[in-house]
């Protein structure tokens, strides 16, 4: 039976990426070698990193005066290197979830945090508005994709102060205008590669105003000055991360990927909307998210809960439970995931229907 992958993150990778990944862990390159023993600083490796970095560049339209980092330690790293190098008297951010307040957890580290607005009133299932950005903090953070609870922030907004955002499960889901940003970053795993790598895309002018030693790995100037070489970077994650690259471009990039995320988005709202068993947690359409999709049984349908997981399941759809703190359903629907995928999800809740109503 046809599996339709539907997980958080670690998710579904084009098929390309998988099969390009596999060839090269057999003969990379045409060395006789797998990529997995190769040396980082071999010249065909640098290639790779070389070609991952213009792909990035073109893909989102990126500025000269920003560079492009493919760094270890995951999102959740970037939740204290960012403070760490951008720290000087106070940080604003924009509570939205679990990922923002551990961001916000790490800044607390570094001085005074002011968070400007917070959903967490209705268990984050909205995107606050309406707040003011302190013009006197260092940098305002936000989190533009919020993967446990499916709200998104599917513009760039404005910042008087340097912007930043973990954009770790909605990269490459849409155009975005880099130059309104100071740092995008975000864990691969989502969107782009297998966990293991980082991306940071960063204004080379942000940094240099922190008056406390870096500890040289915690340092975005060591990675920007060794172009992501200082130490051995994760190199099969970033090896996966350029046939993604590849497949994006060849895909029409992120306007072609946007056109279909909202059409494969639509399609799985405007089920949950309509079918009497289900409703979606994010109520607003402007915050609903095009990557993760969280719906729940309706009012005195909460018992078929388990019998719809298990009915799903047993017709290929896997990775639809809902995280814990949300309940019900996820389907995340992130650039790799066939359109096919969502119309089989969307048959089987009209079917579930049909035989439970
Ligand atoms: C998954 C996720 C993270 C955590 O990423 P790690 O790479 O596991 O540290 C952070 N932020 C968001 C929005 C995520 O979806």
């Amino acid at each position: 039976m046809k599996k339709h992958n539907f997980y958080a993150g670690p998710s579904i990778l084009p098929q390309f990426t998988i099969e390009k990944t596999a060839e090269a862990i057999h003969n990379f390159a045409g060395t006789g070698l797998s990529v997995m023993e190769v040396s980082h600083r071999s010249k065909e490796f640098i290639a790779v990193v070389d070609e991952a970095t213009k792909l990035f560049r073109e893909l989102l339209n990126i500025p000269d005066n920003y560079s492009v980092l493919f760094l270890g330690g995951g999102a959740s790293t970037q939740f204290a290197m960012i403070p760490f190098n951008l720290f000087v008297n106070k940080a604003a951010y924009l509570n939205t979830g679990v990922w923002a307040k551990k961001a916000i957890k790490e800044a607390k580290m570094f001085g005074e945090v002011d968070v400007v607005a917070s959903s967490e009133d209705k268990n984050f299932s909205y995107i606050p508005k309406g707040y003011s950005i302190p013009k006197d903090a260092d940098y305002f953070h936000i989190t533009t994709n919020n993967t446990i609870y499916g709200t998104e922030i599917k513009y760039d907004i404005d910042s008087p102060v340097p912007l930043v955002a973990d954009m770790s499960s909605d990269i490459f889901s849409r155009p975005i205008d880099v130059s309104k940003y100071a740092i995008i970053y975000g864990g691969a795993q989502k969107n782009l590669a297998p966990a293991g790598v980082t991306f940071v895309i960063i204004r080379n002018d942000i940094l240099g105003n922190v008056k406390h030693h870096l500890p040289t790995m915690m340092n975005y100037q060591t990675h920007i000055d060794a172009e992501s070489m200082f130490n051995t970077p994760p190199v099969l994650p970033i090896f996966a991360a350029l046939q993604t690259l590849k497949w994006l471009v060849d895909k029409g990039g992120v306007e072609a990927m946007n056109k279909i995320n909202v059409h494969k988005a639509g399609l799985l709202y405007n089920e949950i909307d309509r079918n009497s068993l289900f409703k979606a947690t994010v109520i607003a359409e402007e915050d609903r998210s095009l990557m993760n999709i969280c719906f729940v049984m309706t009012e005195g349908n909460e018992d078929k809960e388990k019998a719809f997981f298990e009915f799903a399941s047993s017709k290929g759809m896997i990775g639809i439970k809902g995280h814990r703190s949300v309940g019900g359903f996820r389907a995340s629907t992130y650039n790799a995931l066939p359109v096919e995928s969502v119309e089989a999800l969307v048959a089987t809740m009209q079917e579930f229907e049909k035989d439970n109503s």
